[in-house]
């Protein structure tokens, strides 16, 4: 029998079982034009299923594009650089050339230099063996950068496709559909969702006679932060609004807390400011040092939230981090999470975050 492709999103169609992609019931195959039963439910109820997909069939379908010839349009998050680049994409693109477009730039701080931002992008890719034609800086939801974007993505693709790639949640159907209301006038071309693990399927958006933009499935990382937490979590330490930092004044031996979900112990130094970028409503509880393990302890879950009970149940454990930094001008990124910025240097720091999830130093963004 010949494969048989959902007209939706172009996975394998199969009968047998409803909790896998592809699923359509068997009446439904007496029909031309059959969809999958995640298609389906988009196209009737506006409603995205999440389908498990191993990481495998994800990369293995994102393979696909290093046998063809295209733009390959690299989408990360901001706030989430390690969580959500995909570090083996040059492997799985060959030689196309690739343009890196930092999302969610609505929440950065007002004062946060674009360009060093770039910047740090283009390095951090770079140190992770890819290296990018152009970096830009969008909000998918607040329809900026996306122009400037649009006539890069046109110069740099020389009449050929376009792949546009991603982890799930860096906004990759968000940006797709802005791209498609500024082109077309369409509104909600592809539903969006606040949880990761939504889009399937190449989606096919012509560009002109013999070219197209193809949206590919979002490739799920098991080290990004929103996966060890539960919805109600994510939408916490999800900013939303442009992030507002928040200064604390500390002496060595005090601790730091960003909810539960990362710490950060002042070991040694002058007195010094800690400069804080997390969602608005993360809570910062300072500590002293010698009661914060007992703080964790006894506190996880309420004072310390997020986590909550759902998540504290497949939450890592804290790793920890030793960090001895001189200079000044020094951000500690959590990865997922946010950051720390510390203007003066010259001071010891231990911090903690889940296992898996990312905790590095960069040269201050501010
Ligand atoms: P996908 O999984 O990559 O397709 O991601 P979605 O487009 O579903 O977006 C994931 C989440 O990020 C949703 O909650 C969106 O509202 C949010 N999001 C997407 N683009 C932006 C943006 O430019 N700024 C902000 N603040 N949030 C965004």
């Amino acid at each position: 029998m010949s494969k048989i492709q959902c007209q939706g999103c172009g996975v394998e169609i199969q009968t047998t079982d409803p909790e896998l992609p592809g699923y359509a019931p068997k009446s439904a195959m007496q029909r031309e034009d059959i969809i999958c039963k995640r298609c389906f439910r988009l196209k009737h109820y506006n409603e995205v299923q999440d389908v498990p997909y191993h990481d495998d069939d994800f990369l293995e379908m994102l393979n696909q594009i290093s046998e063809n010839q295209g733009l390959v349009v690299q989408l990360v998050d901001i706030f989430d650089f390690n969580g959500s680049f995909i570090s083996s994409l040059k492997r799985l693109t060959g030689n196309n050339p690739v343009l890196l477009v930092g999302n969610k730039m609505d929440v950065l701080p007002k004062s946060v230099n674009h360009r060093k931002m770039k910047d740090w992008l283009r390095r951090a890719a770079k140190d992770q063996g890819l290296s990018v034609e152009d970096v830009f800086l969008i909000s998918a939801e607040k329809n900026q950068g996306i122009e400037e974007l649009s006539k890069a993505i046109d110069k740099y693709r020389k009449d050929q496709d376009v792949y546009v790639v991603g982890t799930t949640n860096v906004g990759k159907s968000t940006f797709i559909n802005t791209l498609i209301r500024n082109t077309s006038g369409v509104n909600e071309a592809i539903t969006t969702s606040y949880f990761p693990g939504t889009t399937l399927g190449f989606i096919d958006i012509p560009l002109d006679e013999q070219s197209s933009l193809y949206d590919t499935p979002g490739v799920i990382q098991r080290h990004q932060m929103a996966h060890y937490v539960s919805d109600q979590d994510l939408k916490i330490i999800t900013p939303r609004k442009e992030v507002k930092p928040k200064v604390f004044q500390l002496n060595e031996q005090q601790t730091l807390y960003f909810g539960g979900l990362g710490r950060l112990d002042f070991d040694a130094g002058e007195r010094s400011s800690f400069i804080c970028y997390f969602s608005n409503e993360l809570t910062i509880h300072r500590t002293k040092l010698e009661k914060a393990d007992d703080l964790y302890k006894n506190h996880l879950g309420e004072l310390l939230s997020p986590p909550d009970k759902k998540t504290i149940q497949q939450l890592p454990e804290l790793d920890k981090h030793t960090f001895r930094i001189n200079e000044p001008k020094i951000d500690i990124v959590f990865s997922g999470l946010g950051w720390v910025t510390v203007p003066e240097g010259n001071i010891s720091v231990t911090v903690y975050a889940p296992k898996g999830v990312k905790v590095s130093l960069r040269e201050s963004l501010i």
